[in-house]
C-alpha cells in the first residue's frame, strides 16, 4: 500500500531488480529508534522503514486514517508480515515526528529550549497529514521567536540574552522553515530580525552562522527585505527631537542633548533598531542624556508612539497583508 503510489511502485522496482543492479538499489534499513515488535504497519521514507501502529496513525492523521481505511489490495508487498506504506517525505522528518508521538511533546513548549529542524518536520508532516495538534504546536511554538504583537515582541527581546545560552539559530533559517512550510502571518518578525542583524550585502550574498556554514535566502524574501528597508529608512521618527511645542516647561537648553540623540539615531538607524527597546542605543541614550526631566518624557513617549506605530504598519513595509489579515489565516 502506498501513500505515493509512484513512490511506491518505484521501490517495488528497485525491490525486484535488486538482484540485477545491487549497484544502483539503496541498502534499505530499519529505524533504530522506532521499531516496535508488535507494530502493525511499516512505514518506509527514503530507505528508513519505521514499524508503528495503524491504530496510532489513524488516530493522529486524517490522512492515514482515510487511506487505512482501505483494505490492501492481494499482492502488496509485506515486511515482517506488516504492509508497507512507502511516503516520499525525509526519513530524518518522520524520526523527529515519531519520537513526538511516541515519546510527548516536550520539545515544543513555550518556556524550554527547542530544536528548529524539528519544529520544522512537525510542520512539515503536520499540514501534510492533517496532524493538526503538531502543526498548532509547532506553530505556537515559532510565535514565540517570532511575535504578531508589539508587547510580545519587547518580551522576546527582554528574554534574549537566557534564550542565547541554551539555542542560537540564523534569523535567516527561521525565513527559510515559513517559507517552506508557508507561514506568512510570523514572516513580519522574522524579515525585522533580518534588517537588525544583517546588512543588505547579507541578505543579497548569504551571512555565516555560528559554525561557519552560509544562511541563503529565498529570492522571494531578498526582495521584500530590500523594499522592507528602504521604505524603514524613510520613515525615520524625528519629530521627537523638535522643541517641545510649550517650551516654557523646559527649564534648560536641551538643544545640545537633542542635536547628540539625533547622531546617535542616524548611526543606528540603518539597522532599524528603534523598533526593539533593548537592541534600542537610542532608547538608553535619551535617558543617560542631559535632557531635563520634562524634556525625557516628551521624548519617550513619542519614540514609544513611534515604535508602536512602525510596528502597526510592519507589514504592509515588506509588502505583506495587514497583521489583521495576517492573524485569520491558520497557515
Ligand atoms: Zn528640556
Amino acid at each position: 500500500m502506498s501513500l505515493e503510489t509512484s513512490c511506491c511502485q518505484a521501490h517495488k522496482r528497485k525491490r525486484t531488480e535488486e538482484s540485477q543492479s545491487m549497484a544502483s538499489t539503496p541498502v534499505i534499513r530499519r529505524s533504530e529508534r522506532i521499531w516496535f515488535d508488535d507494530g502493525n504497519i511499516v512505514l518506509q521514507a527514503e530507505a528508513t522503514q519505521f514499524r508503528i501502529h495503524k491504530s496510532l496513525m489513524s488516530r493522529q492523521s486524517s490522512v492515514f486514517r482515510d487511506m487505512l481505511d482501505v483494505p490492501q489490495p492481494e499482492g502488496e508487498a509485506t515486511v515482517d508480515g506488516c504492509e508497507v506504506v512507502c511516503v516520499t517525505d525525509t526519513a530524518e522528518d518522520w524520526t523527529n515526528v515519531f519520537i513526538i508521538l511516541y515519546d510527548g511533546v516536550k520539545v515544543y513548549r513555550p518556556s524550554s529550549p527547542f530544536s528548529l529542524p524539528v519544529l520544522q518536520s512537525m510542520l512539515r508532516l503536520g499540514k501534510k497529514y492533517g496532524i493538526d495538534h503538531l502543526w498548532d504546536s509547532a506553530k505556537e511554538r515559532l510565535a514565540v521567536e517570532l511575535p504578531t504583537t508589539l508587547e510580545c515582541w519587547d518580551k522576546a527581546y527582554d528574554d534574549k540574552d537566557k534564550k542565547a545560552k541554551t539555542h542560537v539559530y540564523h534569523a535567516f533559517d527561521f525565513v527559510n522553515v515559513l517559507f517552506d512550510v508557508g507561514i506568512k502571518s510570523l514572516l513580519p518578525a522574522a524579515y525585522l530580525a533580518c534588517i537588525e542583524s544583517h546588512s543588505l550585502h547579507e541578505v543579497f550574498r548569504g551571512a555565516e552562522r555560528d559554525d561557519g556554514s552560509i544562511a541563503h535566502l529565498p529570492f522571494e524574501a531578498q526582495a521584500a527585505l530590500a523594499i522592507g528597508r528602504n521604505k524603514l529608512c524613510c520613515e525615520v521618527p524625528v519629530d521627537w527631537l523638535k522643541e517641545p511645542d510649550d517650551a516654557r516647561l523646559c527649564p534648560g537648553d536641551c538643544y545640545d542633548a537633542r542635536f547628540q540623540l539625533l547622531r546617535v539615531l542616524v548611526r543606528v538607524w540603518p539597522r532599524l533598531e528603534v523598533i526593539s527597546p533593548q537592541g534600542c542605543s537610542v532608547f538608553y541614550e535619551t535617558f543617560k542624556s542631559p535632557l531635563c526631566i520634562f524634556c525625557k518624557e516628551i521624548v519617550r513617549k513619542k519614540i514609544e508612539a513611534s515604535r508602536r506605530k512602525l510596528w502597526n504598519e510592519l507589514p504592509g513595509y515588506f509588502d505583506l497583508p495587514s497583521w489583521e489579515e495576517l492573524r485569520k489565516d491558520r497557515y
